[in-house]
């Protein structure tokens, strides 16, 4: 997933909870890597699937199962945003669209034990804009080739920015990467897709998710009114026994990544669903995640880096 800069995804788990340690006797940096391979086989699968006529939820529940037969869990639903959708939307459970002549982001994430891998790719489906792509693949290369520890974010930024401007388009200067941590899938440091951005001093053991975007409009996202991720921001008491169901479900499933309204359908549904809810939302106990929109087209491409001693090296591989 990608992070709307204005708004920064600060996840604070407010759940103390044991995590049942899977690999006990891997590393961390292990975990990052295991994630990272399953991340990256769910997002190469996933996009062979992307074809005309192909329905989107099929795409976006193939990846995703295949994330937890791999042994992995979810680190955020499958992100499957077309055209002008820079982010940030999933399918419905009922969504019956399929693609079409569309130019379609996959973004998918694979936690184990809170060790994330997070990566992304852009099918152009028109085959009118390879070059947008192209910009969004070679950002991503050059960026890759500057990240070292004592390097700023803004010096990553301003790569990012320049291989984009060269190649005719603007990068979205609002939506930006993020530096990783157990659990934390925005630890609060962005790295910025322009030289303006949030700066900091990138620090060797970092694991950080770059992922430049190219528009061929203003380079500037905003909310959607449609929402379909959430994630747990503060639980609170609740009278309304359907929403306690909800969120009771959702501190068990999903207490520190993002999830879909879609993950709910087997919980509740209906009338009841809508309504319990909006009211989750209303006392502030789910953060909404709004599918993100530029004016033109957006392609993307991500990918997970860990921080080594004088570069970086790519866990989604
Ligand atoms: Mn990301
Ligand atoms: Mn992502």
């Amino acid at each position: 997933m990608t992070n709307k800069v204005s708004n920064i995804f600060k996840y604070c788990p407010t759940k103390d909870r044991v995590m049942v340690d899977k690999e006990k006797n891997k590393t961390d940096e292990e975990l990052y890597f295991e994630a990272g391979r399953i991340s990256f086989k769910a997002l190469q699968e996933g996009a062979k699937k992307i074809k005309k006529g192909v329905k989107l939820v099929d795409v976006a529940e193939y990846a995703e199962k295949l994330i937890k037969d791999e042994g992995a869990d979810w680190a955020f639903p499958a992100n499957i945003s077309q055209n002008e959708r820079a982010a940030h939307y999933t399918p419905s459970f009922d969504d019956e669209s399929v693609f079409g002549d569309d130019i379609v982001k996959l973004d998918v994430g694979a936690h184990i034990d809170g060790f994330v891998g997070d990566n992304a790719l852009t099918v152009d489906l028109t085959g009118k804009y390879k070059n947008l792509v192209k910009a969004t693949e070679d950002a991503l290369k050059n960026a890759i080739k500057t990240v070292a520890p004592g390097v700023k974010s803004t010096e990553v930024g301003a790569v990012i920015q320049e291989t984009i401007e060269k190649a005719g388009f603007k990068p979205v200067e609002n939506l930006s990467g993020h530096v990783l941590r157990k659990n934390l899938l925005h630890s609060g440091l962005s790295m910025p897709n322009v030289s303006w951005g949030n700066e900091f001093v990138i620090e060797e053991g970092m694991a950080i998710a770059i992922e430049p975007f190219a528009s061929t409009g203003r380079g500037r996202v905003t909310d959607e009114r449609l929402v379909e991720i959430f994630s747990l921001r503060k639980p609170v008491p609740l009278r309304n026994t359907e929403a306690r169901k909800i969120l009771n479900y959702v501190q068990e499933n999903y207490p520190y990544f993002p999830f879909a309204e879609r993950w709910l359908n087997s919980v509740s549904s209906g009338f009841k669903f809508k309504a319990a809810l909006k009211e989750l939302i209303q006392k502030g106990v789910f953060e909404t995640h709004p599918v993100l929109r530029d004016e033109g087209l957006v392609a993307q491409t991500e990918r997970t880096v860990l921080v080594t001693k004088d570069g970086c090296e790519v866990t989604t591989k």
